[in-house]
């Protein structure tokens, strides 16, 4: 998702928590946040390792899971697979079932907010169809 807020308010409001930003944890949250893919665990293996050679899987999933608790990080399960999302402004998702796809839309303004249960400070739909790209594949 473009952000609005900038990465350093970000990491600032990782360390209100009282978390320590090491380069890992650092570097986890700069590729999220440059991402627009909504990677799965594997393609942010991958990306770290690539420049952190010493990097393990499972400290990739021990952050990750830090990153949720805390309410950084949205992970999603999407056909079979798990997917990992900053939670910075709220957004919508499509999810295209052929190509697999997950693109980023506006939370639409007249989405009923519902403060019944708590308050929101996040906000998320799914919607799952066929994206423009894979319509038009199967017209040729
Ligand atoms: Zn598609
Ligand atoms: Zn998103």
């Amino acid at each position: 998702m473009k952000q609005s807020t900038s990465f350093d308010d970000f990491i600032s409001k990782v360390k209100d928590k009282k978390i320590m930003i090491t380069s890992l944890r650092y570097a986890m949250l700069s590729f999220l946040y440059n991402s627009s893919s909504h990677p799965t665990v594997n393609a942010i293996f991958n990306d770290i390792k690539s420049k952190m050679p010493n990097t393990t899987l499972a400290a990739i999933y021990k952050n990750l899971s830090l990153f949720e608790r805390e309410g950084f990080v949205l992970e999603f399960a999407l056909l079979g697979e798990k997917h990992y999302d900053l939670m910075t402004e709220s957004h919508d998702h499509f999810l295209c079932v052929s190509c697999k796809k997950i693109i980023d839309l506006p939370t639409s303004p007249d989405t009923p907010v519902d403060e019944r249960f708590g308050v929101i400070n996040y906000s998320t739909a799914f919607h799952v169809g066929i994206c423009k790209e894979c319509q038009n594949k199967e017209k040729i």
